[in-house]
């Protein structure tokens, strides 16, 4: 279990702070404004009114035990670099920050912060990805162009071997099949596939792309 810390419950900070109390974590809330920390107070493990440029005020919610501070201010340009000066004058090294427009963004990479989230065109990026691969539940970028994809069989791939399916694809890797509650990883080119196994490929995203019109 860690300690996150976010300040700032508009709808990201809430919706993170939540997510994060769901995965087990311990996560203290701080908002200016009651009508956004109460509705949390009886959730968070600590929730607090008070102003996050004040640095006292941070000092108080004990921000330097979290494992990772995010700033959740979006539009308060002001408040969200004050705040993230404080953190960072008080020793957090795990600085998240919500950045709502290019000069905030490039204001927060000369502070040096741990990474600065665009959630409206990350958000979008992810939904322009699902419309163009619907069979995509997830994906994750590893870099150097290399994707995991999470992907739901449908029923006319049921008893294709992994192998047929990757045809001319071979650098692509069936990194694990879930089954029901059973885990079968790595899976090898001869496996057979079932209707409804999550397959989840490992691979350059040109070739992830050349065999979606298989998955369909
Ligand atoms: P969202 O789009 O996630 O709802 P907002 O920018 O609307 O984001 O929400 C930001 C939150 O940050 C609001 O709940 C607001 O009360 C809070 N906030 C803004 N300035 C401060 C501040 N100086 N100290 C503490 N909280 C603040």
């Amino acid at each position: 279990m860690s300690q996150f810390a976010v300040i700032g419950l508009g709808r990201f900070g809430t919706a993170a702070a939540l997510e994060l109390l769901r995965l087990g974590h311990d996560v203290i809330g701080l908002d200016g404004a009651a009508k956004r920390v109460n509705p949390l107070a009886s959730k968070l493990s600590y929730a607090v009114i008070a102003d996050a440029t004040d640095e006292q005020a941070l000092r108080e919610i004990n921000v330097t035990s979290c494992d990772a501070v995010l700033v959740a201010i979006g539009e308060n340009l002001e408040a969200s670099i004050l705040s993230v000066l404080h953190l960072k004058n008080l020793g957090v090294a795990e600085i998240w920050v919500k950045a709502a427009s290019r000069p905030h963004h490039a204001i927060l990479s000369r502070l040096g912060v741990s990474r600065i989230i665009h959630p409206e065109e990350e958000m979008g990026i992810r939904v322009a990805q699902a419309l163009n691969y619907p069979m995509v539940n997830q994906y994750m970028a590893l870099g150097h162009g290399q994707y995991l994809v999470e992907i739901e069989l449908i029923d006319r791939l049921d008893g294709t071997r992994l192998a047929d399916l990757l045809t001319g694809c071979e650098q692509i890797k069936g990194f694990l099949v879930k089954r029901r509650e059973a885990i079968h990883s790595p899976v090898p080119p001869d496996f057979v596939l079932q209707a409804s196994d999550t397959l989840v490929l490992a691979g350059p995203l040109k070739l992830l792309q050349r065999i979606a019109p298989r998955l369909v």
